[in-house]
């Protein structure tokens, strides 16, 4: 797989709609690299971008290990790329469409045959070669789409939600083996997903996108634990955050002193996950349950804080609490995530 550089791609739509705002990312050789964000906020533009299929604008530039391919188009980037849609011919059969791009390029047939055998038993389709697309199950057609982004053995492989189609317990499955087939390919991997634990299962590391703006790059655990700003802190693992004061050694939520913080004075926030807070009996913070659902491994209860925002707290499946009652909270750790606003 090839190293990718972006500097300053920006993109500006004839109609006028910043897309993306200048952003600069490196992508390492055979990384698997996840683009996370709301709806609209430019990761489909981004990877189209890489992709050949839209050119940023005049600034920005695009680089494939030391190669500047900004102008080139997409047929000789040696890209494969794989759509939630399929984006597969209808009309052709499984391996009509895994042979398309080696038909194109006049590949000589022998060579296509064995490639056809190889990619099919790859991704796990292979007795369905000669079916149609549309005796396929959605499962067989993304793999069917894999099978055929993998044809042309591209340097780099880009993924545009390639799962939002099916359905979740399948979703789940095909995570994990594209994960693990992505590491035996060695193909440098961008993956598109506004998927918050789908991102977190495939990626080496993840760009948090905002607005068309990057918002964090970094591990999985980086994003995590150190979220950069409330909106990623907000948008990785429902954390709410809960407005709190750092004096006196101390960090202090509604007066109360909660846990000890050496490092800062000043306002700041409470970063509360699910598994951040549990109920207890003596505080030090109080609120109302407004929902509690039971999950089997787990009681979710939605909770609003006395004078602070709704928060959602994990706890223990047999847990009493219902809506309408009031508990007392507390931290779970004596490290509570701080972030400054
Ligand atoms: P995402 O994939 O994160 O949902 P997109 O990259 O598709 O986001 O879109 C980012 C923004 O650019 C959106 O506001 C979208 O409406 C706009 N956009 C995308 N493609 C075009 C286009 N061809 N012309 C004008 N606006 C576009
Ligand atoms: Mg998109």
């Amino acid at each position: 797989g090839a190293g990718i550089t972006l500097t300053d791609c920006a993109k500006t739509f004839p109609d006028g709609t910043r897309a993306l705002l200048p952003l600069s990312l490196e992508i390492k050789p055979r990384e698997k690299m996840v683009i996370l964000g709301p709806s609209g906020c430019g990761k489909t533009t981004l990877l189209r971008i890489i992709a050949g299929l839209e050119t940023p604008d005049l600034e920005g530039s695009v680089y494939f290990d030391k190669d500047d391919v900004t102008g080139v188009p997409i047929e000789t980037r040696r890209v494969g790329m794989v759509f939630q849609s399929y984006a597969l011919f209808p009309t052709l059969t499984v391996a009509g469409n895994i042979l398309f791009p080696l038909r194109l390029k006049k590949i000589d047939k022998a060579i296509q045959n064995a490639r056809l055998a190889q990619l099919a038993q790859f991704v796990g389709i292979e007795g369905l070669e000669h079916r149609h697309i549309h005796e396929l199950s959605g499962g067989q057609k993304q793999r069917v789409a894999l099978a055929r982004a993998l044809a042309v053995e591209p340097r780099i492989l880009l993924l545009d939600e390639p799962l939002t189609a099916l359905d979740a317990s399948l979703r789940e499955r095909l995570r994990a083996e594209l994960s693990s087939l992505l590491d035996r390919l060695g193909v440098t991997a961008i993956y598109v997903t506004h998927d918050q634990s789908e991102a977190m299962a495939l990626a080496d590391r993840i760009v948090v996108m905002d607005r068309g703006a990057i918002a964090q790059v970094g591990t999985p655990f980086e994003i995590y634990e150190k979220p950069a700003s409330p909106f990623v802190a907000k948008f990785i693992g429902a954390a709410a955050l809960i407005p709190a004061h750092a004096h006196d050694g101390g960090i202090h939520v509604q007066g109360q002193r909660i846990a000890a913080y050496p490092d800062k004075r000043g306002d700041v926030f409470l970063v509360a996950r699910p598994e951040d807070l549990a109920p207890t009996s003596d505080g030090p913070l109080e609120g109302q349950v407004t929902a509690a659902t039971y999950f089997g491994d787990r009681k979710r209860l939605h909770i609003t804080l006395n004078d602070g925002p709704p928060i959602i707290v994990d706890t223990p499946p047999e847990t009493a609490l219902e809506a309408g009652d009031t508990t007392q909270l507390g931290l779970t750790s004596d490290k509570p995530r701080i972030l400054t606003p």
